[in-house]
């Protein structure tokens, strides 16, 4: 029978919004995500399509009305866009939206049958308009073909928010132009401070830009008027009087947004962390691989209700640079 009962924590949060990510690879290396050399898993560990799907639709029953889906960077997972095809079915249909979260380079490509499928909404990240700076932060010479990609998923009729980690030393120079040019093209922007999450070559606290900072000088270029708009994860949002744009602030590390939280992530292998700043997990591949996966599932996910933890345990400033958590971003999803 199909498990229909709402996923409520023990704190009384409703969690209504899923980041299934689909691939732990990804065609780019930014620094602060992941190494150059990074292992990536065998491909037996990662679900296979057919689990994605059973998992997200199982995920659906249980009151998910909002599926975004991650990596690693997705679209080059091959499979991809028949998942999101199948997935586009649910719209309307318990699921209120699908969207995405990718670095854009294969966007291009894949803009129009996104849009097709009923995605509506896309994030991509971009952290510099500079070519040269792209090639140092993501080590890849990619920013020409992301660029294309944004284009062409704003002619496809997706509305693009862009994504920005603040980074000292690295980008903060150029945030103003940044801001600026996405206002200019139509789209939202939101800047993300940099999280301890996996080793890397770069100490990150060198570049940990606290986003306090950033509003402070921005505040004395523009006129940031609080907003109330909410998108139902942890942004704060302004409107900026003089681009006419939307900006958003996401603070980890300096501010607590976990009161609210309604989310919880798995990894392409199918571990659900209900906490992308905790170790606590449910393994849902063994649950889905056991002999009745279905009643497997629905206790896989109870569990994760019960040990969902009230908030996170992030701290940047460990001497040394080691970091908080030993997962990169590229496992558990943007
Ligand atoms: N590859 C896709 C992309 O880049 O959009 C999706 C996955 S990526 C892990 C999702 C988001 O996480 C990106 O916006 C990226 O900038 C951000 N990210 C990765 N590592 C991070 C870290 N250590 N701290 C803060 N944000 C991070
Ligand atoms: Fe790839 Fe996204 Fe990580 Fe960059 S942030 S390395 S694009 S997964």
């Amino acid at each position: 029978m199909t498990d229909t009962r709402p996923l409520v924590d023990q704190f009384q949060r409703r969690i209504t919004y899923l980041r299934l990510s689909v691939t732990d690879r990804c065609d780019l290396r930014c620094a602060y995500c992941m190494p150059e050399r990074m292992t990536f898993l065998p491909r037996a560990e990662v679900l296979t399509l057919e689990e994605l799907h059973r998992l997200a639709l199982g995920f659906v029953d249980r009151g998910i009305t909002k599926l975004r889906l991650t990596g690693g960077e997705p679209l080059v997972r091959r499979d991809m866009i028949e998942l999101v095809r199948a997935l586009g079915r649910k719209l309307g249909d318990g699921l209120d939206e699908l969207t995405m979260t990718t670095n854009g380079t294969r966007l291009a490509e894949f803009a129009g049958e996104l849009a097709a499928a009923g995605v509506r909404r896309i994030n991509v990240s971009l952290d510099t308009l500079d070519r040269a700076r792209f090639a140092r932060l993501a080590r890849r010479d990619s920013l020409p073909q992301v660029l294309e990609g944004i284009a062409a998923a704003s002619a496809a009729g997706l509305k693009v928010k862009l994504n920005t980690v603040a980074l000292k030393g690295l980008n903060e120079d150029e945030l103003p132009e940044l801001i600026a040019w996405a206002h200019g093209q139509g789209h939202e922007l939101t800047l993300i401070e940099v999280m301890p999450l996996g080793e890397v070559e770069e100490d990150r606290f060198d570049h940990y830009l606290p986003l306090s900072q950033v509003q402070a000088r921005l505040e004395q270029i523009w006129t940031l008027n609080p907003s109330s708009h909410r998108s139902g994860g942890p942004a704060r949002y302004f409107d900026i009087a003089e681009t006419g744009g939307r900006l958003g602030l996401i603070t980890p590390l300096t501010n607590n947004f976990c009161e609210g939280c309604n989310r919880i992530r798995v990894t392409a292998t199918g571990q659900l962390f209900p906490c992308l700043g905790g170790g606590e997990r449910v393994d849902l591949r063994a649950a889905l691989r056991s002999a009745e996966p279905d009643v497997a599932l629905s206790a896989a996910l109870d569990e994760a209700m019960r040990i969902k933890p009230a908030r996170h345990h992030f701290a940047i400033d460990r001497p040394g640079g080691a970091p908080a958590l030993a997962r990169h971003m590229s496992m558990t999803g943007g």
